[in-house]
């Protein structure tokens, strides 16, 4: 991989991180926003709460699982960027192998060949 690769990657990289902590904020805003309406209660509307309540859960469940995989990533772009300064950033972390170009522009932030990517899924699905 050339320096202007690397430096294309760090680029990518960044910016990427950038646009995931601006969610993340967003996320944590609305977490709040929800905690703060339900310890306030609403009287007026209790039947709709009620109603709601299925929903309700499921879309705060959803906030922090989202919220959860976007620290993963964020993780794992810290790591790439380490990676790329110590000159090793296609290096798989599980096995000898070099990560491939295709895959790295696909996801910059990933540490796994495609190997091992593909024995990691099945062992997650097993
Ligand atoms: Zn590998």
């Amino acid at each position: 991989m050339t320096p202007e690769q690397l430096q294309e990657f760090k680029e990518k990289l960044l910016a990427l991180k950038e646009r995931i902590l601006g969610d993340l904020e967003h996320l944590k805003g609305d977490a709040l926003r929800n905690s703060f309406r339900d310890s306030a209660g609403d009287l007026s509307g209790y039947s709709l709460h009620m109603a709601d309540q299925g929903t309700d859960n499921f879309d705060r469940e959803f906030t922090f699982d989202l919220y959860s995989n976007e620290q993963d990533i964020i993780y794992m772009i810290d790591d790439a960027l380490e990676r790329i300064e110590e000159g090793n950033y296609d290096q798989c972390r599980e096995c000898p192998s070099k990560i491939s170009l295709n895959r790295l522009e696909a996801i910059p932030y990933t540490m796994l060949c495609i190997d091992c990517a593909n024995k990691f899924e099945r062992k997650r699905h097993r």
